[in-house]
């Protein structure tokens, strides 16, 4: 039987385009070939660990590991679940100090090490007033300035009473409340990084909400791309930059907001008035480790651009980009060696006005 010309020509197409998939397919094993990738609710938040390079027999039992000691340690430092040791410490405040698990000191430790040089902006004790605001829900309402202005003094480092030898946490008046909520994701994600370089990972990235640890490189020599969400529209990408290694955190205005009369009051709060920072509505920190990341990019948050640039160039392997609101669109203000986007700049509304300086 005769062939249609046509039909030997689809046939024809056909082959060249599976040829091509097959192709295109080992070109991108080739460049990198991603060994693991998943996804859990942890924090409050999707978590995801993708393995890149390691001992292949090893990476299944990695994932899990990594995994199982963020949920362990969320269990020690969520301030919301019922018997972890912030809520433990939480519950005592003003009367004892509560014995803790080595890691939630040891968090507690580096937190505080960290915020000295946040000139304030950063401070756990902040959970006073956070527990008087609920983000959980579009139509809440503000708290009463009332009850802020009551809290605020407990908003105060010198609450936290850590004593070493007998490794006990403590507040010192009644309705003092830690709040990690702006650092336990660093510190989470940098311990599940180690947990996968301990089971032989060379490389990976963790994704905790916007939080992000990198290992080793997905391809020698190239650096790993980040995307920055758009602040404007999260579900896309305002830039994306080249990052060798360390970490990389967003704080951003959109996480967990409310409007009421048409005012936006979101979950990031100036630790010397109780309430939202204005102006700024996003923060990307790159830092050696996630918890640096973690805490500064909430303190440039509240510091706002002069002053928190300003903190910026004074710290050694810190860099970071600011997103402002102005009246013509949005502001973008980076520190002096932040990368430049490789990307496209993809903007819903506003296009960029010149950077400031
Ligand atoms: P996200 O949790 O969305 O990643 P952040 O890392 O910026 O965002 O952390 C914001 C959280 O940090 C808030 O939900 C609150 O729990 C806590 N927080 C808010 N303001 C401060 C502050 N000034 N200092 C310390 N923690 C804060
Ligand atoms: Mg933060």
């Amino acid at each position: 039987m005769e062939k249609k010309p046509g039909k030997v020509i689809t046939t024809l197409l056909t082959v060249l385009l599976v040829v091509l998939a097959i192709v295109r397919l080992g070109r991108i094993r080739e460049k990198g070939p991603l060994s693991a990738h998943q996804s859990r609710i942890l924090m409050d938040t999707v978590v995801s660990i993708q393995v890149y390079r390691g001992d292949a027999e090893r990476i299944d039992r990695a994932v899990e590991a990594a995994f199982e000691e963020m949920a362990r340690l969320d269990d020690l430092l969520s301030a919301w679940k019922p018997n972890s040791d912030i809520d433990r410490i939480n519950r005592a405040a003003g009367a004892d100090a509560v014995p803790v698990d080595p890691q939630t000191w040891e968090a507690i430790q580096e937190i505080q090490s960290l915020s000295e040089l946040t000139r304030g902006a950063f401070d756990i004790s902040i959970g006073a007033v956070t527990r008087l605001w609920d983000f959980s829900s579009p139509e809440t309402a503000p708290p009463d300035s009332a009850a802020i202005s009551r809290a605020l003094p407990l908003v105060n480092p010198g609450q936290i009473l850590m004593d070493g030898p007998n490794r006990t946490i403590g507040l010192r008046h009644r309705g003092a409340r830690l709040d990690l909520g702006g650092a336990a994701k660093g510190y989470i994600v940098d311990r599940a990084i180690e947990i996968l370089r301990e089971h032989g990972v060379e490389a990976a990235v963790i994704d905790a909400g916007g939080d992000i640890g990198l290992l080793g490189k997905k391809i020698d020599g190239e650096p790993w791309k980040i995307g920055i969400r758009n602040p404007e529209d999260p579900g896309t990408t305002i830039e994306i930059i080249e990052v060798d290694s360390g970490a990389v955190a967003t704080s951003g205005n959109y996480e967990r907001f409310f409007i009421h009369d048409q005012i936006r009051y979101h979950h990031i709060l100036n630790p010397k008035t109780g309430r939202p920072v204005p102006q700024v509505v996003s923060v990307t920190i790159l830092a050696p480790t996630a918890l640096e990341a973690d805490i500064l990019s909430t303190a440039i948050f509240v510091l706002g651009a002069r002053e928190g640039l300003t903190l910026i160039e004074q710290l050694s392997d810190i860099e970071g980009v600011l997103y402002l609101e102005e009246s013509q669109g949005l502001d973008r203000r980076a520190s002096s060696n932040f990368p430049p986007s490789t990307g496209e700049f993809i903007l819903s509304k506003a296009t960029l006005p010149p950077r400031r300086s």
